[in-house]
């Protein structure tokens, strides 16, 4: 990967915009949609409520610890920008405020080196991931994770106990191997699209990015995998380091931009809502503000790229009842609700039950699951009700994040459900086709 190592500091970053946060009128309309309010019925725990608190720090008042805990305990999940009839750009408000504590913030040194190690290095090494990826195998392959578990061990750990549940599996082998290739597609070639394979993704999501690429070349696609992809930056933007997230997109824009694609694919819902906003994150950057547009343009959600063309219809059944749970960052970042359901409805044996609440955030938020545990183990714990109530087998969602997060919801307060991304059940189709 291209990109040199960085410190994790954030300097001069500026809150968010003043025009964004006149928009907001407060009519509150938006309460009910916000998971946090919902939970604690607290104002300022609320979208309207952070707002209000956005304007005073930008009005002068100090950023407090107050400030930055109701910040925190925000999921950036958009679902109160769905549902403002006044247009509040909430998300990049948010990630605006994130960036201005994040400049201000001098944080202990315990966890200046954490994130050092998470956002500075393991996030952005083929090499790193690559070793933590094998160590998680180890744990697993050796038997002492079973152990661990059954031996109750995981309660003597307190919180590190709680939190190895959401830990993802590692799945060797890792598909780093595939970065650089090109896949030609399955029959008359119709379209050239880029795959981009996330970072973690290619340790703990190898066999997704697998079938994700297969069911492009069954749709006419030659998939090209460019060599010099890396993280897209998306966690980096929801902690507030921008700038580690702008030097993440320009290696991202020099790899892919210039391929002769036409389309730039993804199929992380969170990673790609970073992606289409690569426009917005560079456009005080005069060398790649155009650029990062243009890349933007071209970005699509795997699950939006193959609904919007003639799908490829040579499918054998797949006999399953199954449920869709909207990602936050399909739904309300990038507005893409129909083009999921599109595609199990394309299913042949399918059937497909609505959960009720299918898009409200399910905890997992990027990193939130692990930062905010205990509000995320609540809000999942809602979300395995409404799981429960639609008697579905099987979970599609389109983000590797929800997959875990919805895994643990399962173990915890499941009926064995499987958790599948949409383009595993197309790929079950075609593969049994
Ligand atoms: S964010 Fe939108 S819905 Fe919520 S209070 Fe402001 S204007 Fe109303
Ligand atoms: S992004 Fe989600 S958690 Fe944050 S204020 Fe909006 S609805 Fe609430």
């Amino acid at each position: 990967m291209a990109v040199s190592k960085m410190t994790v500091t954030e300097k001069h970053e500026h809150g968010p915009k003043q025009a964004d946060l006149d928009r907001c009128v407060h009519c509150g309309l938006c309460l009910n949609a916000c998971p946090t309010y919902r939970d604690l019925g607290v104002e300022m725990d609320s979208p309207r409520g952070r707002i209000y608190q956005m304007v005073q720090v930008a009005d002068g008042a100090p950023i407090s610890p107050s400030y930055i805990e109701h910040i925190e305990l925000c999921l950036a999940c958009r679902g109160c920008e769905s549902a403002c009839p006044s247009g509040v750009q909430y998300g990049r408000m948010v990630e605006a405020a994130r960036a201005e504590i994040e400049s201000h913030l001098e944080r202990p040194w315990k966890s200046r080196l954490a994130r050092r190690l998470i956002f500075g290095h393991l996030l952005q090494s083929r090499v790193t991931l690559g070793a933590a990826g094998t160590l998680l195998y180890l744990y697993e392959a050796s038997g002492l994770k079973r152990l661990v578990r059954s031996m109750g061990l995981l309660k003597l750990l307190g919180k590190a106990g709680e939190l190895e549940q959401l830990a993802p599996q590692a799945e060797p082998p890792f598909f780093f191997s595939q970065i650089g290739k090109t896949f030609p597609a399955r029959g008359e070639r119709r379209y050239r699209v880029a795959f981009m394979a996330g970072c973690i993704a290619n340790v703990a999501f190898a066999r997704l990015n697998e079938a994700t690429v297969r069911v492009l070349q069954q749709n006419g696609c030659e998939v090209v995998i460019p060599k010099e992809q890396g993280c897209c930056g998306a966690l980096h933007v929801h902690a507030g380091l921008r700038a580690d997230a702008r030097k993440l997109a320009r290696n991202n824009i020099d790899a892919a931009l210039n391929g002769g694609f036409d389309a730039i694919i993804t199929n992380a819902a969170g990673c790609g809502s970073t992606l289409k906003e690569y426009g917005e994150l560079l456009e005080e950057d005069p060398d790649y503000a155009g650029k990062a547009a243009q890349f933007s343009r071209l970005m699509k959600d795997v699950t939006e790229f193959l609904a919007g063309i003639e799908l490829n219809r040579d499918m054998r059944p797949v006999a399953a009842t199954v449920t869709y749970q909207d990602s936050c960052h399909l739904a309300h970042g990038q507005r893409v609700r129909s083009a999921p359901r599109k595609l199990l409805a394309a299913i042949p044996g399918l059937t497909f039950r609505e959960m009720p609440f299918a898009d409200q955030c399910c905890g997992s938020a990027g990193i939130y699951n692990v930062l905010q545990n205990e509000m995320a183990m609540r809000i999942l714990e809602r979300k395995m009700e409404s799981v429960g109530a639609s008697g579905a087998s099987v979970v599609a969602t389109a983000n590797p994040g929800c997959i875990l997060q919805l895994q643990a919801g399962v173990r915890m307060h499941g009926n064995g459900q499987k958790i599948v991304h949409v383009v595993e059940l197309l790929d079950q189709a075609y593969r049994a086709g």
